[in-house]
This record gives C-alpha cells, structure tokens and sequence, in this order.
C-alpha cells in the first residue's frame, strides 16, 4: 500500500476558512491544532489545561472554555487525548453527571477523528456509538512524535470508512507526510499498537546483540559496521541505536534522554497485550518486552527514551 505522501505546498487543498475543533492540545495535539491553524483553518483549541490553551491562542486558535464551545460550527473534530478512558468521556460523555461528549454535542454533519493511542475495543466502541448517531469516523493514530506533530510530518494510519477517509486526508495531509487507511473500525488502533510491539522487541533485541558483541569484544562502531548491512539490520539500530556512538542523533548520546519514552512504550505494550489476549492472537515476545519496560517501570526509570532499556539489558540501570 502507498501512503499519501508529502505533496508540494500548491498542491495542498485549500482549506481557509474551514472550521475545526481540536480537543486535547498537550505535547501532541498542540503542535498538531497549530499546524492546522497555520493552514488557514478557524481551529477552535479545548483543553481543561488553561496553560495549554493559552499556548495554543499564542500559535494562532481559537482558545474554547469548553468542549461544547469548541464544537460550535465544527465541521470536522480532532482529538489528541492520553488513553481510551478520557476518549471516551470525550466522546460518549459523563454518564454520572448527564454532561454529553462529542457525539452529543457536534453537528449531525461534522466528521469526527480520533488522534489518541487507545486500545482497540474502545476505539471500535467509540465508532459504533457514533455510526449510530450516523456520524462519519476515523480512529487516526500517529507515529512520529512531538517532533513530526511540530515538524507536520506524522504518519497518519486511519481506520473507517473509505469516505470518511477521503474527505479527513486533506486534513491530515497538513499535519503528516504519510497517511494511510488501515481499513474498518478500529483497524488505525490495531496497525499502531502492532508497530509499536514491533519496535520494542526489536530494540530490546538490538540491545542484546550490541550487548553480546560487546562482552565477546566487538566495540559499538565495529559491531555496527557489519550488522546494519547484514541480515541483523533494523530501524532500532540504524536511526535510533541503543548503544552510544554509531548513530550521533540517538537518545543513546544523551544518556537516553527522550526521545520517545520507556513510559510510552510500556502503554503500548500494554494496549498490545490486551489485544492480543482479546484476539487470541500468540505474542510471547510482545509479552517478554513488556515485562522488561515494566521493570524499568518499577526502577523509576521509565522516563528516559525507550532505548534506554539498553542499561537493564547491560546491568547499569
Ligand atoms: P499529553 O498528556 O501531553 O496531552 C494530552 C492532553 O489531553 C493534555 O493536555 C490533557 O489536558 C488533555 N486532556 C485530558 N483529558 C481531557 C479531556 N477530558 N478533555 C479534553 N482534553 C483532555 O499527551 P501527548 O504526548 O500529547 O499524547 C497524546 C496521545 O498521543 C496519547 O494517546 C499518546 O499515546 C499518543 N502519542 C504520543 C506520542 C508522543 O511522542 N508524545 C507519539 C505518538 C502518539
């Protein structure tokens, strides 16, 4: 499958004017609402964070004291919340207090996109809430990080319908550089969640190898040489190598400051393990990886970069 890739600025639809409201506006969804402000778009910013907001006033949105505020003559909504319990009090609403969420408060029109890494059962929850309301909806989670949601060069996977993700892509298109349509419901959350295992037993297998070759006296560089053009080569060791030295720009210079963090991870590995277990899906490594970032967990050390997971794996953590 090709990705929509990175278009020349002339070749961007022209979106100036287009209302949009974008809920949640942290380290990710601020920079994402500033890049569609940027566009041209009226971007209406909610975030109980009165800090955040005001960042994001200062970036060019629209600062809203509240969800039902920003969602006044929205015609598409994003949302970039920490895990599927606040996406769901977003979107379904408080039960307890009667307050309605999104799917109670936008326009019988308007085209909802979850940008938040959540787990796959509430993201397909989400979409049947809002498919019977007929809305239109994408879960749109993102690889990238704060410097692709600063730089407008995420990677976008999106699942829902075939429309809904043509008329969301010019959207995204200014916030990533590749935007792909994973399929149904759900099916965004599911791409992202497998990546992410992906990369952590990768990283926790490059450590172990740069480890090995270590101890029988291969240093990082030498070692290096030789597996990123053999059969060992991997995104872990090539653009982000645990081991200090043969990739200047890895956290691993910086004494594995993130970065992407071990925290992060480990919410992904979890999310992973309760997929796989709801699917019956077999994933003994998945598994391994995050009982290893659950132990950088417990050291208190799960604020350094991912990669960091090189110090358990060396016995200097
Ligand atoms: P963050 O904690 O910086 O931002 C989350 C924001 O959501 C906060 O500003 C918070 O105030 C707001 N929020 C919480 N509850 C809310 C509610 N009920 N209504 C409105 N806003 C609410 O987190 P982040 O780093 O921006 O990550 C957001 C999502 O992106 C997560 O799902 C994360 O897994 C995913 N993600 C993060 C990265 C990264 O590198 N940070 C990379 C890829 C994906």
């Amino acid at each position: 499958m090709t990705p929509e890739t990175e278009k020349p600025q002339a070749e961007l639809a022209n979106l100036s004017g287009m209302v949009a409201a974008f809920v949640g506006l942290g380290n990710m969804g601020g920079p994402m609402a500033a890049n569609l402000a940027r566009a041209g778009l009226q971007l209406r910013a909610f975030d109980p964070s009165p800090a955040a907001r005001d960042k994001a006033a200062a970036a060019g949105c629209i600062p809203c004291d509240s969800l039902a505020d920003a969602l006044m003559g929205a015609g598409i909504v994003l949302t970039m919340l920490p895990a599927g319990a606040q996406a769901r009090l977003v979107y379904l609403g408080n039960e307890g207090s009667g307050e309605d969420g999104v799917l109670g408060l936008c326009a019988a029109d308007a085209l909802l996109v979850d940008c938040s890494t959540i787990d796959v059962a509430s993201a397909r929850a989400i979409h049947a809430a809002a498919a019977a309301r007929g809305l239109a909806m994408l879960d749109a989670p993102v690889s990238g990080g704060v410097g692709g949601a600063i730089a407008g060069t995420l990677t976008f996977m999106a699942g829902g319908s075939e429309a809904a993700f043509h008329r969301a892509k010019p959207v995204l298109a200014r916030m990533g550089r590749n935007i792909f349509h994973a399929g149904g419901a759900g099916n965004g959350q599911a791409a992202k969640i497998a990546n992410n295992m992906l990369l952590g037993v990768s990283m926790i297998g490059t450590c172990e190898a740069f480890n090995l070759a270590e101890k029988l006296g291969l240093d990082a560089e030498t070692f290096f040489a030789i597996s990123s053009v053999s059969s060992g080569q991997n995104w872990s060791m090539t653009s982000y190598c645990p081991a200090p030295g043969p990739v200047p720009a890895a956290p691993s210079n910086r004494d594995y400051q993130p970065g992407f963090t071990a925290a992060m991870m480990l919410k992904d590995l979890r999310l992973a393990a309760e997929a796989a277990a709801q699917s019956h899906a077999a994933t003994p490594l998945g598994a391994q990886a995050l009982a290893l970032y659950a132990l950088m967990e417990a050291a208190g050390e799960d604020g350094l970069d991912f990669s960091g997971v090189m110090k358990l794996i060396n016995g200097k953590l």
